[in-house]
């Protein structure tokens, strides 16, 4: 068995499709005309052009416009004057032919990026690999295997999944995938989660591991990876499979009911999304809101700010979307593991405890002042909220709220309409805000609880620390007196207390939230149903009991096995 990182929840079972890297052997050829090469290479740009239009075409219509916009990038990294000019001037001077001089300078452009550390540069350096490998392919008329048009159904295996593979599988024969490397927020994970694909990413040496039709099965929740496992293992997730299709087919049968307790304590489910293309997904689960509205995507995959014309587009189109139910828009939390190329910040030493979120925002007051004048504009159009990320201290909330209030002021005094009544709220993702949240309830019309955050910070365990990835855990019983904490100070001063953390799709966590009188649960869309109908199965009274016992359990080890031997 193999273990990687789950990336798209479902059971797969099926035959592999194994699709090594074609190692493709590149020949150096003495080129007497390179005139006649360049024109080679320029028809190799035009026909690889048409491929990516057609690549382009197909994934807005199966996907979305975020994933289609990848294969803009490709187009665009075709039209460089530089990358162009490099591989023109390497053929001409070398006298050499241009698969080679291709090679040659993208290998340099692709080492470029891959070292520098930062997740969003690594990935264009995959993006070059795949423009590099189809002008190539192109010029030495090699058929790539073809995902579009699999003769049975297989599940994929390869070293690393480029854009390309993702948008031309054939979905009805694509069981699901499993790659060597990447994360959570590598490019492919992302499609498989979109695509309803089951998906395990950042298995160690599954590609040597497995031959073409090997039977594999996984779980994309878990990451564990079966190979040719006997026969009780196949028929046990074939059971888990038949069951988990069964409960999908049930979960649809909620769609429209009441997130409510046996005993009548309602909740709001809400979905986090990061474009307002990932707002279908809220609506076809049945979000009954946006809980989160990580707006940094909208500056990331670009090269300067957007403006506030193009922010208030964005945030109308989802408040619009809505049609009247809420949706809170989180000012810009940028820095930590989320970059932005064109901000030219020094290298931290603690990037997650340095210079970010709402900490750069009050120090750039222009970008914020931006933000604000968009979001509040947008307010107009449909049931908006504003939240603040990684507040600290009292001072930077009323820091915060105060340039909000000159904002209001001066849209006010330009004419320009907004929610006068708009709420505004605050992350809780800092345990020195948890300590104080009796204080800061007086200061805010809400609350949101980062536990992915508030977890780092609680137990300073990075969340993005491969390693010590096993001591970051949600059951820490630290983690669940300061969540119980900040709820109960919230409704002390009775403002509304929400979770838009990974904790609050926690399907183990979610019956204590309810024991605790969590008010609002925002999560990845695709696990808003399931949530509601283990939420329609508890008595919140029954829960109220088991958290005051899981709150004096001493040890994370402890409060699991509690949760799963005590609620079923
Ligand atoms: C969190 O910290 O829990 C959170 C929701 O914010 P992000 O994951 O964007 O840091
Ligand atoms: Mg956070």
């Amino acid at each position: 068995m193999l273990k990687g990182i789950g990336a798209s929840p479902g059971i797969a079972i099926g035959k592999v499709l194994l699709k090594k890297d074609e190692k493709i052997e590149i020949e150096k050829k003495n080129i007497n005309n390179t005139e006649i090469e360049i024109d080679r290479f320029n028809d190799a740009r035009d026909t690889a052009k048409e491929q990516i239009q057609e690549l382009h075409r197909m994934t807005l219509e199966t996907i979305g416009e975020t994933e289609a916009k990848i294969f803009e990038a490709h187009r665009m990294i075709l039209d460089d004057p530089d990358f162009l000019q490099q591989i023109e001037s390497e053929i001409k001077s070398q006298e050499i032919n241009a698969e080679y001089a291709i090679k040659k300078i993208t290998d340099a452009f692709i080492q470029i990026f891959e070292n520098i550390e930062d997740e969003y540069m690594k990935e264009r350096a995959a993006d070059i690999k795949d423009v590099s490998n189809r002008l190539i392919n192109i010029l030495q008329g090699v058929e790539t295997a073809d995902l579009s048009n699999l003769d049975e159904e297989a599940i994929i295996v390869s070293e690393d999944l480029t854009p390309s593979d993702t948008a031309q599988m054939d979905k009805s024969k694509v069981l699901g995938f499993v790659t060597e490397v990447g994360g959570r927020t590598s490019h492919s994970a992302i499609m498989a989660r979109t695509l309803e694909i089951p998906a395990v990413v950042g298995v160690d040496g599954i590609t040597e591991a497995v031959n073409d039709g090997d039977i594999v099965i996984f779980d994309g929740d878990e990451g564990k990876i079966y190979i040719n496992p006997e026969d009780s293992i196949i028929e046990k997730y074939k059971n888990i499979k038949k069951r988990y299709e069964k409960f999908r087919e049930k979960l649809e049968e909620i769609k429209g009911a009441e997130s409510v307790t046996k005993d009548g304590f309602k909740v709001e489910l809400a979905g986090n999304i990061g474009t307002p293309q990932d707002l279908e997904a809220v609506l076809r689960n049945d979000g009954e809101g946006i809980g989160l509205y990580r707006t940094e995507f909208l500056y990331m995959d670009r090269d300067s700010f957007p403006n506030e014309e193009e922010q208030f587009e964005a945030y109308k189109a989802v408040a619009e979307g809505m049609n009247g139910k809420p949706v809170v828009i989180r000012t810009l939390d940028i820095g930590g593991d989320k970059e932005l190329s064109y901000l030219d910040l020094p290298e931290e030493m603690n990037p997650f405890l340095g210079y970010r979120a709402i900490r750069l925002c009050l120090d750039k007051t222009d970008i914020f002042i931006t933000q604000l004048r968009a979001i509040l504009r947008a307010s107009n159009y449909g049931n908006i909220k504003i939240m603040f990320p990684m507040i600290s201290s009292i001072e930077e909330l009323r820091q915060a709220k105060e340039i909000l209030d000159n904002t209001k002021y001066q849209l006010r005094k330009e004419g320009v309409k907004f929610d006068e009544n708009i709420e505004v709220g605050m992350m809780v993702e800092i345990p020195a805000v948890a300590v104080m949240s009796d204080l800061f309830a007086k200061e805010v019309d809400f609350f949101s609880i980062g536990t992915n955050d508030l977890i780092q910070y609680t137990t300073a365990v990075d969340r993005m620390n491969q390693k010590i990835s096993h001591l970051y855990n949600q059951f820490h019983p630290a983690l669940l007196r300061l969540i119980k904490q900040v709820i109960d100070n919230g409704h002390k001063e009775n403002i509304w207390v929400g979770m838009c953390g990974e904790v609050a799709g926690d399907p183990k966590l979610i019956p204590i939230l309810i024991g605790m009188g969590l008010n609002e649960f925002s999560m990845s869309p695709i696990s808003i149903l399931k949530a509601r109908w283990l939420i329609r199965d508890l008595s919140q009274k029954d829960m109220k009991e088991m958290v005051e016992k899981v709150i004096n359990l001493p040890t994370a080890e402890e409060v699991k096995n509690f949760i799963d031997e005590n609620i079923k």
